[in-house]
C-alpha cells in the first residue's frame, strides 16, 4: 500500500510495516519450499519473485517508459501513483500521446533516473535485479523520487534467496549485507 491520498491518511489503520510484510513473504516462502498449495498467495508470490526478463539490467521502476497513467481529463502522469500536479505531462485534448511522451520534460526526468543515480541504490550490489523499487513508494515517504523504497531490506533478502538460493539467511547476513552499502 502507498501512502498517498486516503493512504496516507489512514495509513496507521490499513497499512502492514516493511518488517509484517516481510514476515508475511518469509511465511508464504516456507510453505512454498514445503510444498504447500496456497491459493490466492500464488500472485503475490510471481510479484516478489519477478526478475528481469532474459536477465537484462533493470535500471528503474518502468514509471515514464513502461509505465503511464491517463486519467479521465485526458491529463498524462509518469504512472498510476505519481499523479499529482508537479507530475503531469500534459494533455491529450491539447496534444498528441506521441508528442507528450517523447518531449515532456518531467517524463524525461522520470526516465532518467536510473538505480546507477540514487545514492544508496548505486551502492548495491543487487541493483541491475531490482531497479530501485517504486519511486512512487519512496517519494511519499521521503518526499525524494531518488530514495530507496521502504521494502528496500525485503527486496534485498528476496533476491538473494533467489539469485544464491540461500534460504535461510539469517538477520546477521542481512545486517553484514547492508554495512556494505
Ligand atoms: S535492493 Fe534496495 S538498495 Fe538495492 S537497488 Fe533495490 S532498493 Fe536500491
Amino acid at each position: 500500500m502507498v501512502k498517498k491520498g486516503r493512504g496516507r491518511d489512514n495509513a496507521e489503520l490499513l497499512a502492514l510495516t516493511p518488517e509484517e510484510i516481510e514476515e508475511v513473504w518469509d511465511r508464504i516462502h516456507k510453505n512454498r519450499i514445503a510444498g504447500e498449495l496456497l491459493t490466492g498467495e500464488e500472485g503475490f508470490y510471481m510479484e516478489v519473485t519477478r526478475m528481469p526478463p532474459n536477465m537484462t539490467r533493470k535500471l528503474n521502476c518502468g514509471a515514464a517508459s513502461a509505465v503511464i497513467s491517463i486519467d479521465a481529463n485526458g491529463d498524462v502522469y509518469p504512472c498510476h501513483l505519481l499523479m499529482e500536479e508537479r507530475f503531469r505531462a500534459g494533455n491529450l485534448r491539447k496534444n498528441s500521446f506521441w508528442r507528450i511522451y517523447t518531449t515532456s520534460p518531467i517524463l524525461h526526468e522520470i526516465r532518467s533516473i536510473t538505480v546507477d543515480k540514487k545514492p544508496k541504490c548505486c551502492k548495491c550490489p543487487l541493483k541491475y535485479f531490482c531497479g530501485g523499487g517504486c519511486m512512487a513508494d519512496a517519494y511519499y515517504i521521503t518526499g525524494s523520487l531518488l530514495d530507496a523504497p521502504p521494502l528496500c531490506r525485503m527486496s534485498r533478502k528476496w533476491m538473494w534467496r533467489m539469485i544464491w538460493g540461500q534460504l535461510d539467511i539469517s538477520d546477521n547476513d542481512i545486517k553484514e549485507f547492508e554495512s556494505t552499502l
